[in-house]
């Protein structure tokens, strides 16, 4: 079937503007695996300028969500680390900036070069930090698939 990261091009943008080869598919476009096309979005609580908001638990219902690309929309900047709720593994060495993974929303997703997969009834734990200096109000989007897909179709999901 078309890759569903790239929908068959072979390549996703970055937030640079640039392309990179597509993770998923390895640039083939083709995507022969199971999964079933997901979005998690978590809305971060408003944050104060220069506030943090409370850590953000966005849980993984349905089934193992394998986590692909990455994009984000705010009113200012920020800085965000993600870690897996069952392991506390975080994804970065700090929090990083907006612009450096999450990009603006304007110029594509981000791939995450390494899909990695939340279990099942599992957690994305979001720590997210202005650093406008003013109100900001964060949308993170986690793009995906959903694995056992064939048992969730049974169920209508
Ligand atoms: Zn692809």
């Amino acid at each position: 079937m078309t890759c569903p990261a790239c929908q068959g091009a072979g390549a996703v943008a970055t937030p640079g503007g640039g392309a990179a080869q597509c993770p998923v598919c390895s640039g083939t476009g083709d995507y022969s695996g199971p999964g079933r096309f997901k979005v998690y979005e978590l809305t971060v609580p408003q944050m104060a300028g220069n506030a943090a908001a409370p850590t953000q638990a966005l849980n993984i219902t349905d089934a193992p969500f394998k986590w692909m690309l990455a994009m984000a929309t705010s009113t200012g900047v920020f800085t965000a680390q993600i870690k897996d709720g069952a392991t506390q593994r975080p994804f970065f060495n700090q929090q990083v900036h907006r612009d450096t993974f999450w990009g603006n929303a304007s110029n594509g997703p981000f791939p995450i070069l390494v899909p990695y997969v939340f279990p099942q009834m599992g957690s994305i734990l979001v720590d997210c930090t202005d650093i406008s200096g003013a109100a900001n109000n964060v949308r993170l989007a986690f793009i995906g698939v959903e694995l056992d897909g064939l048992a969730n179709a049974s169920r209508g999901r």
